[in-house]
């Protein structure tokens, strides 16, 4: 008999099961340091780089958000993993170009990195047409201000980068919904910083959009900062499933 491709050894599913220990650990030593319960808190497994395989076993080992940054690598193994019989939360993280909007409809649950109102209005399309139910939305904003990076721009009345008008087009569309806020921590910041001042824009933010309340912030290297000013979904790669091959 063969395996078939979506399963892993033995071994590795030993070292998914020690990793995620580690990092449930990490997690609750964040929250009862930050006076938070754990119950507030999700981990989204980043499975990029790695095959569908471990996403099997992780959801064995009762992981069942994950998280890809782009469509050509996720779409297939969101198909690989489906066919399994496993069905995770595809949490869509990455970087997303408007013509791949139909594609990631069909798989992800979540999308984290809606920055533009042009992004929002192609995902509200895919949806209504790609989709029985409505997507679930997360604003990626910018803490530092740089554009180019991604990210929508708190404070600025940008007319389709601005962090109000981005929030609008997704609370106003009728086939996705707004959910919270996502951040990544800028390079050459202290996350200590770049966590405070995301605190500060989601408090407001929450004030225009009281039932918007996600907060996705902390990876790997910072997670328990960003648990102690208030994440709700930690994405977590390598700390998990190792080092990738390729830094992105
Ligand atoms: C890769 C990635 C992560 C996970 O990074 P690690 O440092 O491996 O935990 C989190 N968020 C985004 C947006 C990513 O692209």
């Amino acid at each position: 008999m063969t395996d078939s491709p979506a399963t892993v050894r033995p071994d590795r599913r030993a070292e998914l099961a020690a990793g995620l220990a580690r990092v449930r650990s990490r997690i609750a030593q964040a929250c009862a340091d930050a006076g938070r319960d754990t119950s507030e808190v999700t981990m989204i497994a980043v499975t990029k780089t790695y095959p569908a395989g471990d996403v099997v076993a992780l959801a064995g080992l009762g992981v069942l958000d994950v998280g890809e940054n782009r469509d050509q690598e996720a779409a297939p193994k969101a198909a690989e993993v489906a066919a399994a019989g496993v069905t995770p939360r595809w949490h869509f993280i990455g970087q997303l170009q408007r013509n791949k909007a139909k594609s990631v409809v069909r798989y992800a649950d979540v999308v984290h990195s809606v920055d533009s109102v042009r992004l929002a209005g192609a995902l509200d399309r895919a949806s209504a047409s790609g989709r029985d139910r409505p997507l679930d939305v997360l604003v990626q904003v910018s803490i530092d201000g740089d554009a180019a990076r991604g990210g929508a721009l708190p404070g600025s009345a940008d007319p389709d980068a601005g962090l109000d008008a981005v929030a609008e087009a997704v609370a106003g569309a009728e086939a996705l919904r707004l959910t919270g806020l996502m951040a990544v921590a800028p390079l050459g910041w202290e996350p200590e910083r770049a966590f405070a001042r995301l605190a500060e824009v989601a408090a407001g933010f929450r004030r225009l959009h009281p039932g918007a309340g996600a907060l996705s912030a902390g990876m790997s290297g910072d997670l328990e900062i960003a648990l102690r000013y208030g994440a709700t979904h930690v994405r977590v790669g390598s700390a998990l499933l190792g080092m990738r091959p390729t830094l992105r």
